[in-house]
């Protein structure tokens, strides 16, 4: 769609241009070549004299020709660099009204990366087509709910967010914070960072946020313009008319940043398994919900206006009856006396009791130990040496121990599971090793910063999801906040 603002880049900038070519100095300079002249030898009648004038205003004439020529010629320019440039303040309109730009984020919680190459996810598949879709995106580590969502709208790694888990241990605060219990979860102590919804409110962009864990917490009393808070009743059909009862709202009061948060498709891949029926059913529904937003956005002729992104948090894998790990039968009794808190599932973060601080070596060399044998399936680190990869050892939150199973294994203890006639519950887990296949998340957005920066149905290369703080950043013009990204909003194409 051509907007009215465009439009006049393109129209008035080549008129001027052709307004300056056609002033050219073929008709006043030759003019005054001429005249200039003829008064001269009528004054003085010296021939040299005037020949020597008549060279100097030629040549003035063309220094002027050349400088009227050079002018017209970086004006074409400059407007042609315009019309291909992204302006995050430019003014946007649909026919009716003015759009400033405009982003809609939407997460669908545990969309696994390969759901979008089954063709049950059409809406998916048009908003890349139209836009760009990664190759898949890497959540930060530990690849849970809670955590992700944060490092998303924070550009930050856990250990620096702080929020390292659905639920940890603080030996500093000696409190427990569980994503379950909202009155707790919600005070600003657990949050480090800075969400994109405050960047915005801070840099006078309104914002809107319906149930993106964290959007209830309060930055130095910053908040949301809008915010819709958690539950677990409302469809994802109700969230879009949400979003576009929000965008039909008048300019000053509209928001630019909308974040959504749908959690249908990680609750079906708990209960039933990534790949079974009734969680690839469900995707499909809330793809569904996304042609509800995409044929409202063209009602009202905003397709090629309104950002979209859709992104995952992780992926989901199958667990079964045959990839458990009894962790009781790893430990003897003496180190499993000793563990307080075992925090991090499936991630098996172990805290000895308080004034057993020396219980840790232990515990940490038998699991060790038993993880060199063939056939183990977990790796085991201490927290000041996890891997630089994960980003998981500058903060106390992050416990002393931390075994990490391949994807798809459970620790569990013989109390916990010694059934083999029952089948192991959830189906689906994650919050494996974040770079690991099943890990991976959906990145697909289309809109004017994407047309420009990347073209039309690019696939990206691979990037870990604390990059994409800073492709919000730059399509609202914000000044971003200190954040992990690399790439400074700038996604990198396959080719
Ligand atoms: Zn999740």
């Amino acid at each position: 769609m051509t907007t009215h603002s465009e439009a006049s880049a393109e129209n008035n900038i080549p008129r001027e241009s052709s307004r300056l070519l056609d002033n050219e100095p073929s008709s006043t300079s030759y003019a005054a070549v001429e005249n200039g002249g003829q008064e001269e030898e009528q004054r003085s009648g010296e021939q040299r004299s005037s020949k020597a004038r008549r060279i100097t205003i030629i040549v003035l004439a063309v220094v002027l020709s050349t400088t009227v020529l050079a002018t017209a010629w970086f004006a074409s320019h400059y407007s042609s660099l315009r019309k291909r440039s992204y302006r995050p303040y430019g003014i946007l309109n649909n026919g009716t009204h003015d759009f400033r730009q405009t982003l809609i984020m939407i997460s669908l919680d545990g969309t696994v990366n390969d759901y979008l190459d089954r063709g049950i996810t059409p809406n998916l598949d048009a908003i890349a087509a139209d836009g760009v879709r990664a190759q898949y995106m890497n959540p930060s580590f530990p690849s849970v709910t809670f955590p992700n969502h944060w490092s998303l709208v924070t550009g930050l790694y856990p250990e620096t967010h702080g929020i390292v888990g659905n639920v940890f241990y603080d030996p500093v605060l000696n409190q427990t914070f569980n994503y379950k219990s909202a009155a707790g979860s919600w005070s600003p102590k657990w949050w480090g960072g800075e969400p994109i919804w405050v960047t915005s409110e801070l840099q006078n962009v309104t914002s809107a946020v319906i149930m993106w864990p964290g959007c209830s917490t309060s930055f130095n009393g910053v908040r949301p313009t809008y915010e819709v808070p958690f539950d677990d009743v409302t469809n994802s059909d109700k969230k879009m008319d949400q979003v576009l009862q929000w965008l039909d709202l008048p300019l000053e009061d509209r928001p630019q940043i909308i974040n959504a948060y749908i959690q249908t498709v990680d609750q079906h891949g708990h209960k039933y398994g990534p790949y079974d029926n009734l969680t690839l059913n469900a995707l499909h529904s809330v793809d569904g919900s996304l042609g509800r937003l995409l044929d409202g956005l063209k009602k009202r002729h905003l397709s090629d206006i309104v950002h979209i992104m859709v992104v995952s948090d992780h992926g989901m894998s199958e667990s079964s009856n045959d990839k458990l790990i009894y962790y009781d039968d790893i430990l003897d009794e003496t180190a499993l006396g000793n563990i307080w808190k075992s925090e991090g599932w499936p991630l098996l973060g172990i805290r000895p009791y308080p004034g057993r601080e020396d219980a840790v070596d232990d515990i940490y060399q038998q699991l060790y130990e038993h993880s060199l044998l063939p056939g183990a399936k977990y790796e085991v680190f201490r927290r000041e040496n996890m891997p630089p990869k994960y980003h998981f050892s500058h903060t106390q939150r992050v416990p002393p121990v931390v075994a990490i199973p391949f994807e798809g294994w459970n620790f569990v203890t013989h109390k916990q599971f010694n059934d083999p006639t029952k089948v192991y519950q959830p189906r689906g887990v994650h919050g494996y090793d974040n770079f690991a296949r099943q890990s991976r998340a959906i990145f697909v957005a289309k809109g004017p910063f994407f047309d420009w920066d990347l073209g039309r149905g690019q696939r990206l290369k691979p990037f870990v999801n604390v990059e994409v703080y800073n492709v919000l950043s730059r399509i609202l013009g914000l000044q971003p906040a200190e954040n992990n990204g690399t790439l400074a909003g700038f996604l990198q194409s396959l080719d």
